[in-house]
């Protein structure tokens, strides 16, 4: 692929480095990154390689913290301005390279101001916030800010730098240093992964931007045919799960909100609650605390729609919240956690006085809040006995909450054993297209055009095999893991919103197939550089053993560590919280021909697991006993810088 900066087009060519120890500013050449590695995760990973030590850990000033925009962001491109954050994670056990996004505006307008991307290192004196107006960045005083909720902190800096300023900011769970603070954004976006307490170790209160520049389109005229084919693509297509608004119980909905450059939205929406209230809610955990609020008031009330308000307020990821709440409800109901022992009046929980006592303890580290403050697992492990249980048959090793994972669908174990933290984004990937043949199974075919036979060619596209969708045999699942890995790395790196990419089916073509080429016509279409699908398949492959790499250099030990949690090989039946439960309870999936299965109770078979395992390290051209890249692999991939700081795991 070939680009130079005099006819850059999609990026705008420089990524800043702010240092904020030394309060100085360094301009660092998008084009020396772009061509190998894109934009968003993919340039994200490289500067994270270059800059990171992995000695440090995540609050250490010298780890950075990265804040990616792509090449299509702040351009007609649809649904592709999303802002890219990674870094070490404080969240994830061990501390680990990982990345989170969000929508909403920020990166669009950080592109206009001219920059592809910022790099923060160091450590500020005192609490400061970033002002980007345009090319010029200087780092402002930020002791007024310093303590209050993330809704007061936008109000005053939109007073102070106008209504069109758009930023992140952070709460005082992130001020904290807490596991599990929030970057928080316009539209009501917000990044987790435990960021905003990054950006908290840093003294980052804010940054806040303004742009006027344009992003200059090589082919604005593709671009627009695209958009428009994209749109085309909806009714019964991809976006039919999704494009009504959330519903909250007991609120109206006000409007859609729709992100940067977002042609036809998705649950975000603006809700007004029953007692007049209002705030954007845009998925499933906008609902986190109605069942606490139900079971103690014996309906909804104002505390369910208030509690994402709050937590957002307090900067504390709802999410991490929710799992913290089922597993502390749990324990008090075994007697492990009490309310002397928590100083938390736990026959309350379900109001709103109680949840603002847990996140105003957990985010000011007061008392047992300062144990909540870092997260489920390690919350779990020091309390001890049977807590560390009950925590760990929800959980990740890594301590991340499971979705759609390996008992039902094969193809996610390699996805969940490589990962400390599996990207939602990816497992959505196998789940949609397979909830939509779930409703068109249970509904006799009546309700989608999802048939088994549409799901195989979709399959044969995009998973790279029709066998990919026979739940009854593991032929096909580690090419699956790879492909969704891959499409995953790319769509990350190209700031894709997960609602609205990959285009898996079409209402209007003839076979219901999607396009799985979209995105890269898309990419040529915004920066002019013609892209193969072997340049992306390629730039893919490099991306993720990158990242496999730094996992290696962070300690990560290979095949060993490539484990799933013990009670997935376990067969029970378990509560199944995601979109594809709770449209087939009984997780029915098809098999041979025209055989279906049942998932339910069933577990990770341990054979199968290690065969998926070998195929997958056989496709990825890592050494199947240990798990780590061969040397022919980083040659082929041109990753030369990661072979010596890996020779001691090779
Ligand atoms: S689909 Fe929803 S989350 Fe995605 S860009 Fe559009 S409005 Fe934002």
């Amino acid at each position: 692929m070939q680009n130079n900066k005099q006819t850059m087009f999609g990026w705008v060519g420089t990524i800043a480095h702010v240092d904020l120890t030394t309060q100085t500013i360094e301009k660092i050449d998008t084009a020396r990154y772009c061509h190998e590695y894109l934009g968003g995760l993919g340039i994200g990973l490289r500067l994270y390689w270059d800059y990171a030590r992995p000695e440090c850990d995540a609050f250490h000033p010298e780890s950075p913290l990265l804040l990616m925009t792509g090449p299509l962001a702040a351009t007609p491109a649809p649904s592709a301005s999303r802002l890219l954050i990674c870094g070490k994670s404080p969240c994830v056990f061990p501390e680990h390279f990982v990345s989170a996004n969000l929508g909403g505006f920020f990166a669009a307008e950080l592109k206009k101001a001219g920059y592809d991307g910022l790099v923060l290192t160091g450590r500020a004196d005192g609490p400061v916030y970033l002002h980007i107006h345009n090319s010029v960045i200087t780092i402002r005083c930020a002791r007024h800010l310093w303590g209050e909720g993330n809704y007061a902190v936008r109000e005053t800096l939109l007073r102070e730098h106008g209504s069109r300023s758009r930023m992140l900011t952070i709460g005082p769970a992130g001020e904290n240093r807490t596991r599990i603070g929030i970057v928080f954004s316009d539209a009501g976006s917000c990044a987790s992964m435990g960021f905003g307490s990054v950006m908290g170790s840093k003294n980052i209160k804010a940054v806040v931007v303004q742009g006027s520049g344009r992003v200059k389109v090589a082919d604005p005229e593709g671009v627009k045919d695209i958009r428009q084919a994209y749109r085309s693509m909806t009714g019964q297509g991809y976006f039919h799960l999704f494009n009504k608004p959330i519903i909250v119980p007991g609120s109206t909905v006000q409007k859609k909100v729709h992100c940067h450059g977002c042609p036809q939205g998705c649950w975000r929406s603006l809700h007004r609650s029953a007692g007049g209230s209002e705030d954007i809610r845009k998925c499933q955990i906008g609902n986190f605390y109605m069942m606490w609020d139900k079971q103690l008031h014996g309906d909804f009330t104002e505390a369910s729609f208030a509690a994402p308000t709050m937590a957002n307020d307090y900067g504390v990821c709802a999410m991490d919240m929710v799992f913290l709440l089922l597993w502390l409800d749990r324990c008090r109901a075994q007697g492990i956690v009490t309310q002397q022992s928590s100083g938390l009046d736990l026959d309350r929980m379900g109001s709103r006085e109680f949840l603002d006592d847990v996140l105003q303890k957990t985010s000011c580290r007061e008392g047992f809040g300062a144990q909540l403050a870092e997260g489920l697992l390690r919350a779990s492990r020091s309390v001890g006995g049977d807590a560390i249980a009950i925590a760990g048959d929800m959980l990740t090793e890594s301590g991340r909450a499971i979705a759609y994972g390996p008992k039902v669908f094969s193809m996610s174990a390699p996805i969940y054993a490589t990962e400390p933290r599996p990207f939602i984004t990816e497992l959505h990937e196998i789940c949609e297209p397979l909830t939509k043949w779930a409703r068109w199974h249970l509904s006799g075919g009546t309700q989608t055009y999802m048939s088994t036979e549409v799901l195989r060619r979709i399959a044969t596209e995009f998973w790279g095999s029709s066998e990919a969708v026979d739940f009854s045999t593991h032929a096909g699942k580690a090419l699956t893991a790879v492909r969704v890995q891959n499409r995953q790395y790319i769509k990350e790196s190209l700031n894709l919103c997960d609602f609205a990419w990959p285009v898996y089916d079409d209402a209007g073509a003839p076979e219901h197939v999607g396009d799985p080429a979209l995105d890269r016509k898309l990419f040529t279409a915004v920066t002019g550089v013609a892209a193969t699908q072997q340049d992306f398949d390629l730039i893919a492959e490099r991306l993720f053993t990158l990242y496999r790499c730094i996992l290696l250099r962070e300690g990560r030990r290979g095949r060993q560590d490539d484990t799933l949690p013990e009670f997935m090989f376990i067969e029970r039946e378990e509560m199944i919280a995601d979109v594809f439960g709770m449209y087939n309870p009984e997780l029915y999936l098809p098999g041979s021909g025209e055989e279906i299965i049942s998932r339910k109770g069933k577990a990770v078979d341990r054979d199968q697991f290690k065969a998926i395992m070998d195929d997958y390290y056989a496709l990825r051209g890592w050494d199947v006993r240990t798990g780590i890249p061969t040397s022919a692999t980083l040659q082929r991939l041109n990753l030369p810088m990661v072979e010596d700081a890996c020779k001691p795991v090779l």
